[in-house]
Formats: structure tokens, C-alpha cells, sequence
């Protein structure tokens, strides 16, 4: 093994956290788990894919589950394409690979939401392929060692460290040597502060940290500002429980389930009872929401609205939900958990 290599594997053998994928690293579970931890820390995802994985335990039962129960089993993860994308895959996997996921990097990366990084990790973890697996974690830890002033966010450099993951990679073990590195840049070679380079298994080799600049790296482009989109909600309840809509098929949260909302826009009262009533709902107005906000990758909700009662068959697209199935069927986005938490027991 190389100068890098080897005390980083020997470090993540003694080091390394105990996670139940790491247990049965079976393709499936790898998969599964890399695509909850691109979104998720890796504490809050736990119990996400215990849950997942004891429901869908293979590619077959993930192919043929109920969106509306994979969406509810996705829910509070975020990024709601991914599960779908997962789907498609699995249904893919299913179709032309007998039910497993192919041991070949270049089949992983053509499935549905698969890419460079996951398949390198599936490849390389589940089957011992020598492919890198290169993530923010990784790209860190390169520009750290390697003392490299390169903007990560840019294609070039991520071309540049890939090849320098390779050379380093110990073709003989992949699948530890791409663990490691990622185990390092979550648990040792920190973002935001420092790093803790007095417990670094490459801290005699680490060119950053000798020209003092560790922290300084990596160098990345700050991302664009956020825009904030005005949403409105009106939280309506009746006898029959709470009445949920239902979002279009493609899109931002595609197919969830919502308090009745507009977005794009700030509307008073009077415009949101005018707006509901050319559907047929005519809504006893209560009081003003207490407003929320909710960012997304590129964009904030500062979603406020009113809540009142209404009685009646639900408008088209939407239904009424009692507290059971809210909480048992009806998979709704985070971004409204703030406001369902306003409808109190009658
Ligand atoms: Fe990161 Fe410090 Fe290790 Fe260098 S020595 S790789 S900066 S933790």
C-alpha cells in the first residue's frame, strides 16, 4: 500500500464508527445509505434507513412499492426526487440485472440517480472495483494534503483530485481506502473550524498543514444567493380532519401532500377566501397563521396564511385527512411541517 493509503486504512480499521450498513455491506444497503447521507447527517439518517431498509429489505420490494408509501417513508429526508429516481432504478435492476445491482461501475453510473460518487462507492465498497468515490469530504481532505488553492466547486478541480484519489488508491483494497477517506473528512478533517490535525493519520504528510493554511482550504466559489418566494397557506379543518392537496405529478416535491397553498405569492384574507371559493370552498376564517420559513437548495419559502374550518366533500386533488392518516398515509414536506403543527385538537 502507499504513503497515503496505509496509515489511513490502519487509521479507519482502529477508528471507524459502527454504522448498520457498514455491518451487511450488501450493494442495496450502500446505495441506500449513500443516498440518505448526501442529504443528511449521518445521526438524524439512522433511524430513516433502519426503517427503509426493514420495509424494502431488496431492490425487487423497492420496485414495486407504492409511491405514496415511499414518499411517506422518505419523509423529513428532503429531496424527494432522489426516492423516486431510486425507484426507477430499482424497477431498471429488476428488469435487466435479476434483481442486483450490477458489479460494474460504468451499468451503476447509466441507473436513474446514480452518480459519479455513488456508483464509486457501490462499486468500490459492495464489490472491490478500483473506482474513486469523490465527495466534498474527499475533495477537503486532497486540497488539504496536497496544500491545493484549486476551487473545488469547478470541474477542473474535481477532474484534478479524482485522479489524485486514484493514484493514491490501493487497487488491492478500494472499497476501505474510499471509506476512509470519507470517514476522515466527517469525523477528523473537519469543515468549518479546525481541523483536528493532532489525531490525523496523515498529519506528517499533510502539505496544508505545514504552510499553516489547512484551515483556509479548500478554496470554493460562495454559491449563489437564495431567492425568497412568498407562499400562502390556509390550514383548513372540519369534521372530517384536516384538508390536504395534493402538489403536481412532476416538479418541487412532486406527488406530496399540502395544507391548500399558493405559491409565489402573499395574498390578504379577502384574495385568499376569493381564491378558494372559485373551487367550491367556502371557509370560515379563524386567525393568521403563525408564519414559517424553509430553504431549499436554491431557493426560501417564507410561507404565511390563515387557518379556518370548512365543511363539505373535498375540491378535486385534495382530501380530508384525519390525524390517523396524516400521520400514517399522507407523506407531507417539511417545509410544512411548520404549519400543520398549528392545527391543534379541536
Ligand atoms: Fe486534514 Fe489536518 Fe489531516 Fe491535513 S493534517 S489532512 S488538514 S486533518
Amino acid at each position: 500500500m502507499g504513503a497515503v493509503s496505509e496509515p489511513l486504512i490502519q487509521w479507519f480499521e482502529l477508528n471507524r464508527r459502527l454504522l448498520p450498513f457498514r455491518q451487511e455491506p450488501s450493494a442495496y444497503h450502500i446505495w441506500v445509505s449513500e443516498i440518505m447521507l448526501q442529504q443528511t447527517r449521518v445521526s438524524a439518517a439512522l433511524p430513516y434507513y433502519e426503517r427503509f431498509v426493514a420495509e424494502l429489505p431488496d431492490p425487487a420490494a423497492l420496485a414495486a412499492c407504492d409511491p405514496d408509501k415511499l414518499r411517506k417513508l422518505w419523509q423529513g429526508l428532503g429531496y424527494y426526487s432522489r426516492v423516486a429516481n431510486m425507484q426507477k432504478a430499482a424497477q431498471i435492476v429488476c428488469r435487466q440485472y435479476g434483481g442486483q445491482l450490477p458489479a460494474d461501475y460504468a451499468a451503476l453510473r447509466a441507473l436513474p440517480g446514480i452518480g459519479d460518487y455513488t456508483a464509486g462507492a457501490i462499486a468500490s465498497i459492495a464489490f472491490g472495483i478500483p473506482a474513486p468515490a469523490v465527495d466534498g469530504n474527499v475533495l477537503r481532505v486532497f486540497a488539504r494534503l496536497d496544500n491545493s488553492s484549486a476551487d473545488i466547486t469547478k470541474p477542473a478541480a474535481k477532474r484534478e483530485f479524482t485522479a489524485r484519489v486514484l493514484e493514491e488508491m490501493p487497487k488491492e483494497r478500494p472499497g476501505p481506502y474510499n471509506e476512509a477517506l470519507m470517514e476522515l473528512g466527517a469525523l477528523v478533517c473537519l469543515p468549518n473550524g479546525a481541523p483536528k490535525c493532532e489525531v490525523c493519520p496523515l498529519a506528517a504528510q499533510c502539505k496544508g498543514r505545514a504552510a499553516g493554511r489547512a484551515e483556509q482550504l479548500p478554496v470554493k466559489t460562495a454559491k449563489p444567493e437564495k431567492t425568497l418566494v412568498p407562499v400562502t397557506a390556509a390550514l383548513i379543518t372540519g369534521p372530517q380532519g384536516v384538508l390536504l392537496q395534493r402538489r403536481p405529478s412532476k416538479g418541487l416535491l412532486a406527488g406530496l401532500w399540502q395544507p391548500f397553498a399558493f405559491e409565489g405569492t402573499a395574498m390578504t384574507q379577502p384574495e385568499l377566501d376569493a381564491a378558494l371559493r372559485t373551487i367550491g370552498l367556502c371557509v370560515q376564517w379563524q386567525a393568521p397563521l403563525q408564519s414559517t420559513r424553509h430553504v431549499f437548495t436554491h431557493r426560501i419559502w417564507q410561507i404565511s396564511g390563515f387557518c379556518g374550518t370548512a365543511a363539505g366533500p373535498a375540491p378535486e386533488g385534495c382530501v380530508w385527512a384525519s390525524r390517523a392518516e396524516l400521520n400514517g398515509e399522507y407523506a407531507v414536506p417539511s417545509a410544512f411541517a411548520g404549519i400543520m403543527r398549528q392545527w391543534r385538537p379541536e
